[in-house]
């Protein structure tokens, strides 16, 4: 990952939309240590990625982020404000030159609960950064291992507090499973509930083909709803689809999978728990090309 712009955003109602963003050097320093973003993980975040000079499925990214944000009662983000800044870091991330060869371009936006000591407003920021272009991993595929995460499927429901659902800023759990996936010797996890229901990746949504039918999971099993799967599941309106709940064993009846998000679109998994799987690469590239040819 290479920076390539940051922005500062104003989140207080009292700035002036048009004098809310800021840019500022990438390796300036913007939050503070008493930032609640950072000392509890406080705060929520979205990420899209850039093509065509243009932010893909803002509208779904920023409503994400406005129902993260209910579910950790922050005060609600003011959408036009992101909407406008995420915008301009995508045109100036695609400006001629910026990029290397074998990059891509993504846009990562915050928003945290504030100074602990001077809670007046959420602190806000935009980064452009660039990524490794996903062409090799979607060819390739990754290797995952199913791992537990411990909470039943109907979590959300029963224990609002532990805040499953919301793309939250603290992902240290989420990492620490990749780590798990990684002394096992994968790339990648897909998590299941207490009470054996499939749920997502750590950094993705999982799509899996069952007797012919592409299936996700369901937001409200505590997982987030996935803006490429369902740009993927709009796209690919032939194929049929549906948003069902999976159990470990319909994972086991999977003739394909795929893991889904925003930097790398989807990803085919070649094996789970050790066992091939074989990669569908027709329908890979068809779901892919689905979601590079979008124009917002
Ligand atoms: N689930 C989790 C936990 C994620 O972190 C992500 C993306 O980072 C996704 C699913 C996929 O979401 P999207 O396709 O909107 O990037």
């Amino acid at each position: 990952m290479r920076a390539l712009l940051l922005y500062r955003l104003e989140l207080s109602p009292d700035t002036d939309p048009g004098d809310a963003m800021m840019a500022v050097d990438p390796a300036t320093p913007i939050i503070r240590a008493t930032d609640l973003g950072v000392t509890r993980g406080d705060g929520v975040f979205e990420t899209a990625v850039v093509r065509h000079g243009v932010p893909q499925a803002l509208e779904a990214h920023l409503h994400r982020l406005e129902r993260s944000a209910a579910l950790l009662a922050l005060p609600a983000p003011p959408l036009d404000r992101w909407r406008a800044a995420v915008r301009r870091a995508a045109a100036e991330v695609s400006h001629p030159g910026v990029l290397r060869d074998g990059e891509i371009a993504s846009i990562k936006f915050a928003m945290t609960r504030g100074d602990e000591l001077d809670p007046a407003a959420p602190t806000g920021w935009v980064l452009g950064f660039a990524g490794a272009d996903p062409a090799a991993v979607r060819a390739a595929g990754v290797t995952a291992v199913v791992l537990d995460r411990g909470y039943r499927h109907d979590v959300m429901q029963t224990a609002p507090w532990l805040l499953q659902g919301a793309k939250s800023l603290a992902y240290a759990v989420n990492q620490a499973a990749l780590r798990e996936a990684a002394r096992r010797g994968a790339d990648d996890v897909v998590f299941v509930s207490a009470d054996g229901f499939v749920l997502e990746g750590p950094r993705s949504t999982l799509i899996a083909r069952i007797d012919g039918t592409l299936v996700t999971p369901p937001p409200e099993f505590g997982v987030l709803p996935g803006t490429t799967q369902g740009d993927v599941f709009a796209g690919l309106a032939g194929d049929r689809s549906a948003i069902v709940p999976v159990t470990r064993e319909d994972l086991r009846r999977a003739d394909a999978l795929w893991l889904c998000s925003s930097t790398r679109g989807a990803v085919p998994v070649r094996a789970l728990d050790g066992a091939p799987l074989t990669i569908d690469h027709e329908l890979t590239a068809r779901m892919n090309a689905v979601l590079d040819a979008r124009e917002d």
